[in-house]
């Protein structure tokens, strides 16, 4: 009997793939194969490699996905539009295959197997260029009716500030991203030297970049007050890059959350699974297809 699932985390320049066992742990190495110029074919490839050695297909994409999780509606880094992932994979593999987004696979990843396992509930924010959160609820991830939910870093924090590239004004990712962290360094010694250099410094003491960062959290706060007040998580995870540097912002971050929340106790925990968590997440929404 095969006893893993393949897992397929489609990025914008690179496809990660592995094995996953029934418990979420992988089995070998995540393998990277560049998107090149037919992104549908790489992935169908992928898959029809691997169709002897696995019970079902998890996918993670990025882009929108339709409501019932049978196409990628529109993924821009992919050229895609109204792509019928699921029926294609199903044709060339006779695997069942489940569709989820990028973003959702990695939080359930980090619920169930990474940094909030145990907990009954789990929101998960990913700082990077931009913000994206996924909700967990006793391990599975809360939709919305039509599988929107989580397009956090849009709601409108900031008031009458800066323009977001969506359109709108005062969005919580402008500042609170790593890009907005990044711009937070501009006019300082510290401009251009990116999001990380300017934790690892403020660590050692950089007043720049400890200003930096004390303005960095308190834009974070202003988005995730807003949805610990409407979701109550027990616990909530950071992930992105920036995860890696935690004990640079965490705590700050910790001590405005407690302070801002009235009496809610909120452990806020950096991600555990790194940049595995998107393959974990994948390969985990695979087997609840299967056992
Ligand atoms: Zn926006």
């Amino acid at each position: 009997m095969v006893d893993t699932c393949l897992a397929i985390d489609i990025g914008g320049t690179s496809i990660k793939s592995g094995h996953v066992d029934a418990s979420g742990s992988l089995v070998g190495e995540i393998r990277m194969t560049a998107v090149g110029d037919d992104p549908l074919g790489t992935v169908l490839g992928i898959a029809r490699e691997a169709r002897d050695t696995t019970r079902a297909i998890g996918v993670g994409s990025p882009g929108y996905l339709s409501a019932d999780r049978t196409q990628v509606a529109y993924a821009v880094n992919l050229g895609w539009r109204d792509v019928d992932l699921v029926d294609r994979l199903q044709d060339a593999t006779g695997r069942t295959v489940v569709l989820e987004g990028d973003a959702n696979a990695a939080a359930l990843a980090e619920s169930r197997v990474g940094a909030g396992q145990g907990q009954s509930s789990v929101l998960v924010v990913t700082l990077g260029t931009g913000i994206g959160i996924g909700f967990t609820v006793q391990g599975q991830v809360f939709l919305g009716a039509q599988g929107f939910a989580g397009q956090a870093g849009h709601m409108p924090v900031h008031g009458e500030s800066a323009c977001c590239d969506c359109g709108r004004v005062g969005c919580w990712e402008i500042s609170a991203s790593t890009r907005g962290f990044e711009r937070m360094l501009d006019g300082t010694p510290l401009e251009g030297h990116g999001a990380r250099e300017a934790l690892r410094r403020s660590a050692l003491g950089d007043v720049d970049a400890q200003e930096a960062v004390q303005a960095w959290t308190a834009s974070i706060t202003a988005g995730l007050i807003p949805l610990i007040c409407m979701l109550d998580p027990a616990c909530i995870v950071i992930a992105g890059a920036v995860s890696e540097s935690g004990s640079a912002f965490l705590p700050q971050l910790r001590e405005r959350i407690a302070h801002a929340s009235a009496g809610q106790v909120i452990g806020v925990y950096p991600a555990r699974l790194g940049p595995a968590a998107g393959v974990i997440g994948a390969g985990l929404l695979a087997w609840d297809q299967v056992r």
